[in-house]
């Protein structure tokens, strides 16, 4: 038989007392370690330093008493057995003994017995460790059960709540303690009872857990969305002895993936649906539209100017600018319609479920009024305008994408024509598109067939109405098709390495032209020669300038190039180091089309540039005296505090002219002045009296070219 190893602590004053204790437990099965004392002091340090597993003690010792010793062990030591062994000991006070706390007590002359109670005694005290910590152990998992955020219930298969965690019941309201007299159904709204009932518990019963989406009802009883977690527990029998619910509030994720899914397809700026958002309902309204056999039909509008606003009053301006032009189109909107911006200052308005494709009409008026008031920006009355195009559904095209493109075709072409307008899209827009590719090559031959010819226009002085320049604008006749304007074919050319042959082609004719001039004996002119983007960046232009002013032999002063803004507002430092060779040669740079480009004003200031071209979409109005008026008297007076010519450019009336000439605009250009002509036209003009060119006279026409 294995023998037991036991460590006891004796209190007892006879020392072969304790000896024969051991004896009779040695002949019970014992291995025994053991320690002996005999006063209160020595029971004290012995129980410190060590731990025994049990204290037998005798009841009455001539210095120490039993009774004390018992209550100095409990104190110090409450869980070690104490046993009395001793000589006689009366019913009482053993009574008196056992209700103290002593475990057990054997008498010293029935000491066989002694053996069974250790045992018992060791056995009983281990079986209450063993509570203690499982005990402890429960603890611990209570107060995290109570102390989680997720809600933790415990339901009987009966579905009567048994437990419920502090969340859950924080949540429904229920006491912080008590129990909790409710049905585990009662904390669901019916669909999710429904859902527990169903399929929760049963799959729970059959598999162990169950996942899913659920809900759960607060104290008022409103919907906490929840993800939760059902599992059956088991007892010995196999049978379900209660559910656990374990669920997560999940009204933070919701509302974060709302957050995102609205970041996703709406601007954050406007809070307009997005691009993506407007393809969506692109999408879906196509298919109703394919169903009801009605068409649809998407606006695409544009803000005129908008750079300009950003400009003149800032980038937080030009954002509250978009935000009331959102909303003013959010207002005009049908319920169904939808209203997004695309982009910088674009806008799309989906119109669905029209009786005809004209209909869109309708749309497009109620946006133009609602565009007309001015809007209140920085303590000024803006005037906003806006161009459209619209795109319908099936006959431009069956794709968000397509749609939106030809949308944005019609829309460019009413820019193009002036801005402030509406258009339809027409197909022939895109058959401009295959034609570009026809171009590029019949330009290409064009070249070489000295199809393209210079012609000049004459840029007057506004003070006394001498010519002062001349711009030189190229011009292509072409066999079959007639007259091309630049503005079709310069874009072709800039897109392909046309550009190059071209540019230098108009720069040696002019300069070449000039020379002819002077040897006329006319007036020393100005020249003024267009460069597009491309050739200004390329890395031979400098040169090429240098050489035609060398193979000419003109004066570099009298060539003036003309740079659009944006030429010299992309790669700032580049821009700056061509303009400075340009500058080391002689030659003059004017800023054409000045106004409709994004560049600051404070930023030109710093470039070495001798003229500014005010654009001929401001000059065109400022006989109204409105925003553009003040504008063009802007840059006027603007350019002069700058030591810089100012050209007005389009001047076509009377009193357009008048306007310049009042606020000291120096040049002037434009139909009102003369067309552009044929160079031998030029000789009779300057021949003209100064005075007389400023007033109203009949232009000389343009030999045989029609604009
Ligand atoms: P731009 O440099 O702004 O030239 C002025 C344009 O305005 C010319 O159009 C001219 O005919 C037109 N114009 C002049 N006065 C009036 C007026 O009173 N009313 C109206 N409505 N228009 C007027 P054009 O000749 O059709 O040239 C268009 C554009 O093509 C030019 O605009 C320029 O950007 C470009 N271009 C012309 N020739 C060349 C060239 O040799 N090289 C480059 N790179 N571009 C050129
Ligand atoms: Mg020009
Ligand atoms: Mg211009």
């Amino acid at each position: 038989m294995d023998r037991t190893l036991v460590q006891l602590l004796f209190v007892e004053d006879s020392e072969m007392d304790a000896e024969l204790s051991v004896r009779a437990l040695e002949q019970g099965g014992f291995d025994v370690s053991w320690k002996r004392v005999q006063a209160e002091e020595d029971l004290k340090q012995a129980l410190q330093s060590s731990r025994p597993q049990a204290v037998l003690s005798d009841f009455s010792m001539p210095g120490f008493d039993g009774i004390r010793a018992l209550r100095v062990v409990r104190e110090m030591s409450p869980g070690v057995p104490f046993i009395f062994v001793s000589g006689t000991i009366g019913e009482e006070r053993a009574i008196e003994a056992i209700r103290f706390g002593a475990t057990d007590y054997v008498l010293k002359n029935n000491l066989q017995r002694l053996g069974t109670a250790v045992r018992r005694a060791l056995s009983e005290s281990a079986e209450r460790e063993r509570i203690r910590l499982a005990e402890e152990e429960r603890g611990r998992l209570v107060q995290i059960l109570e102390a989680t955020s997720d809600y933790v219930g415990m339901s009987d298969p009966d579905g009567r709540i048994i437990y419920l965690n502090a969340a859950g019941r924080k949540l429904i309201g229920a006491p912080k303690a008590g129990g909790i007299d409710k049905q585990i159904g009662g904390i669901y709204p019916k669909w999710a009872r429904d859902l527990i009932g169903q399929e929760a518990r049963p799959a729970a019963a059959r598999d162990g857990v169950w996942h899913c989406e659920t809900a759960i009802l607060d104290a008022d009883g409103a919907e906490i969305p929840v993800s939760e977690v059902t599992i059956a527990h088991n007892g010995p029998d196999g049978a379900i002895r209660f559910f656990s619910t374990i669920a997560r509030d999940m009204r933070e994720r919701k509302a974060y993936e709302a957050r995102l899914q609205r970041y996703a397809n709406y601007d954050s700026l406007t809070n307009l649906p997005n691009r993506t958002l407007l393809g969506d309902r692109t999408l879906q309204a196509i298919a109703h539209a394919r169903r009801g056999g009605r068409p649809a039909a998407l606006l695409v509008l544009n803000l005129d100017r908008f750079k300009l606003v950003n400009e003149s009053y800032g980038h937080g301006a030009g954002d509250a600018l978009l935000k009331m032009v959102a909303d003013r189109l959010r207002g005009v909107v049908r319920e169904g319609d939808t209203a997004a911006r695309l982009g910088a200052d674009t806008f799309a308005v989906l119109a669905a479920d029209l009786a005809r494709p004209d209909d869109v009409l309708a749309v497009v008026r109620k946006i133009q009024e609602a565009m007309r008031p001015s809007f209140g920006l920085e303590k000024r009355d803006l005037h906003v305008t806006v161009s459209l195009g619209a795109s319908t559904y099936p006959r431009d095209g069956e794709e968000f994408d397509i749609l939106v493109r030809n949308a944005e075709a019609a829309m460019h072409r009413v820019k193009a024509a002036g801005r402030n307008g509406f258009q339809f899209y027409a197909a022939a827009m895109t058959r401009q598109a295959t034609d570009r590719v026809e171009l590029e090559n019949e330009l290409r031959l064009a070249l070489g067939r000295n199809e393209l010819e210079v012609h000049y226009q004459p840029q007057l002085a506004l003070s006394d109405g001498g010519m002062v320049g001349v711009e030189a604008l190229i011009r292509w006749q072409h066999r079959e098709r007639g007259w091309i304007p630049p503005a079709q074919f310069v874009p072709v050319a800039e897109d392909c390495d046309l550009i190059h042959p071209l540019g230098e082609f108009a720069l040696v004719q002019g300069c070449r032209q000039v020379g002819v001039w002077d040897k006329a004996g006319l007036a020393e002119l100005r020249l003024a020669v267009n460069v597009s983007a491309q050739q200004f960046r390329s890395s031979g232009f400098v040169e090429a300038v240098t050489r035609v002013l060398r193979s000419t032999d003109l004066d570099p002063y009298r060539l003036e190039l003309e740079l659009t803004e944006s030429v010299l507002v992309d790669n700032r430092e580049e821009a700056v180091l061509i303009l400075k060779r340009l500058k080391a040669l002689g030659v003059q740079i004017a800023v054409d089309d000045f106004g409709t480009g994004y560049s600051s004003l404070s930023y030109l200031s710093q470039l070495p540039i001798d003229c500014l071209k005010i654009d001929r979409s401001f000059v065109n109005r400022v006989h109204e005296r409105g925003h553009d008026a003040a504008i063009a008297q802007a840059v006027i007076s603007l350019g002069h505090s700058l030591g810089m010519r100012v050209v007005a450019e389009g001047i076509e009336t009377v009193e357009q002219l008048g306007f310049l000439r009042t606020h000291e605009c120096d040049e002037g250009q434009g139909y009102l002045l003369s067309r552009p002509v044929h160079p031998d036209a030029i000789a009779r003009l300057v021949a003209l009296p100064p005075r007389s060119q400023l007033a109203p006279f009949s232009p000389v026409p343009p030999s045989g070219l029609r604009h």
